[in-house]
């Protein structure tokens, strides 16, 4: 093994260190292999239930009318994921596009939108009009309204009593911190917030931003009360296979609505040619469970294996997961080049081209990011990026195999052990 991963540039000393690592982690791991067996079950049960066949995989072109694995897809999705109805679609382009649909399918002019759980992600910014931008919620006349979280993370239950109005019609609820320093919220804890705010108004629409969280637990959100959650298929449940898309699971009268703001009025789910991704929509999700596994333990290793060498870490290296996402604060910006460069150099595509810092639109400063993937900006393949200011924090996600994170994790240390920036 070691003359393996010497072969492709592991040092002995990095090995050997990694190894020591690793080797504490086993009752973490067959936690995590545990959770993955319960999510595998569930997925083949949803799709034993809605009979799938390999008819499903044969996909539709024109109108799509009657395209029973586009169909029959949506079953297994809102059963998996314990909702009435589901849109699956390679139509909707991106998690962002998929969030955008849910919000302006489900709101209308005089509506308000809250966020009891601080700033959205970046680019809902644009969406919801907090940043104005053509065609936002608030170009439509839909206002917003944001209840930050407390110091220590938690909720600010009396600033959302005083939040929620006559107009407060949906309230967005993001699982996965995202690219911020907060915690990352637990099935449990979304589902405390939301019987509280349905006490206050019952008639309020709960969605959960789903991204980066499906299979890290055994529940999902909707089984806590949440009434729409909403994802990207190029990250956990496409399960690395899906080229495209992104869902929305949840309450019929929610995803119809969805349905006919997708593609017109009228037409609704009737619609929409699956063309030839239905088969890697269903493989990605049967093997998603597992994959979810393998991004989780890299993140747990790399937790563990930055923080021992003095590095702080979020989440650390022994709390809980409810997402696949770590960051490291790298404290240099050399350090920061480093990993990133040892990411790429250890990716399955793209290994041979360097990653370097470059000014990107809407950030003030440069950006590093490093990805080698099948499919482009997918972020459960591995992949890290990075802004290029204090304090030099990387957030790295995703990994479709164990062993592929592992060694990208190794070849990061790698990178900054042979600059001298860590010492093992
Ligand atoms: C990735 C992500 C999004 C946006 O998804 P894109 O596919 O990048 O448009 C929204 N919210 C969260 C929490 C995410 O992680």
């Amino acid at each position: 093994m070691k003359g393996m991963y010497q072969e492709l540039g592991i040092s002995e000393e990095v090995f050997a260190y990694g190894q020591r690592v690793e080797e504490k982690l086993q009752n973490r791991f067959a936690e995590i292999d545990r959770r993955a067996e319960y999510n595998q079950l569930k997925v083949i049960r949803a799709m034993q239930n809605h009979k799938v066949s390999a008819e499903c995989f044969m996909g539709s072109n024109g109108y799509g009318y009657n395209d029973l694995g586009r169909d029959t897809l949506e079953e297994v999705y809102a059963d998996c994921f314990r909702g009435e109805a589901a849109l699956v679609r390679p139509q909707i382009t991106c998690g962002t596009h998929a969030l955008a649909l849910a919000l302006m399918s489900n709101l209308r002019p005089g509506d308000e939108l809250l966020s009891p759980v601080g700033k959205p992600y970046d680019t809902l910014e644009e969406v919801i009009g907090i940043r104005a931008s053509k065609g936002s919620l608030a170009e439509y006349g839909v206002s917003y309204r944001q209840v930050d979280l407390l110091e220590d993370g938690g909720f600010d239950w009396d600033g959302i009593r005083e939040a929620v109005n006559s107009k407060t019609r949906l309230v967005t609820i993001q699982r996965s911190k995202g690219y911020q320093t907060r915690p990352s919220l637990s099935v449990s804890k979304i589902g405390k917030l939301i019987a509280f705010v349905k006490a206050i108004k019952p008639d309020v629409i709960c969605m959960v931003d789903n991204c980066y969280g499906e299979f890290v637990e055994e529940k999902e959100p909707l089984e806590a009360g949440a009434d729409m959650i909403v994802g990207s298929l190029i990250k956990n449940p496409g399960g690395g296979l899906a080229p495209v898309g992104g869902y929305i699971v949840g309450k019929k009268e929610c995803v119809e609505q969805a349905a006919y703001r997708l593609t017109s009025p009228g037409l609704g789910k009737e619609v929409g040619a699956s063309l030839g991704v239905m088969q890697s929509f269903f493989q990605g999700l049967f093997l998603a469970p597992t994959v979810v596994a393998g991004a989780l333990k890299g993140a747990i290793f790399a937790a563990n294996l930055y923080e021992s060498l003095g590095f702080p870490v979020l989440p650390n290296g022994t709390e809980q997961r409810h997402d696949i996402i770590q960051a490291v604060t790298l404290q240099s910006p050399e350090a920061l080049v480093a990993f990133c460069e040892g990411i790429q150099a250890a990716a399955p595509v793209d290994s041979h081209v360097t990653p370097e810092p470059w000014a990107m639109p809407g950030y003030d400063d440069e950006v590093i990011m490093a990805a080698g993937a099948f499919v482009q900006g997918s972020s459960i393949e591995l992949s890290a990026d990075g802004p290029l200011r204090e304090p030099y924090a990387v957030y790295f996600q995703g990994g479709l195999t164990w062993y592929h994170a592992k060694f990208g994790i190794l070849m990061s240390l790698q990178k900054m052990y042979e600059k001298g920036l860590a010492d093992v």
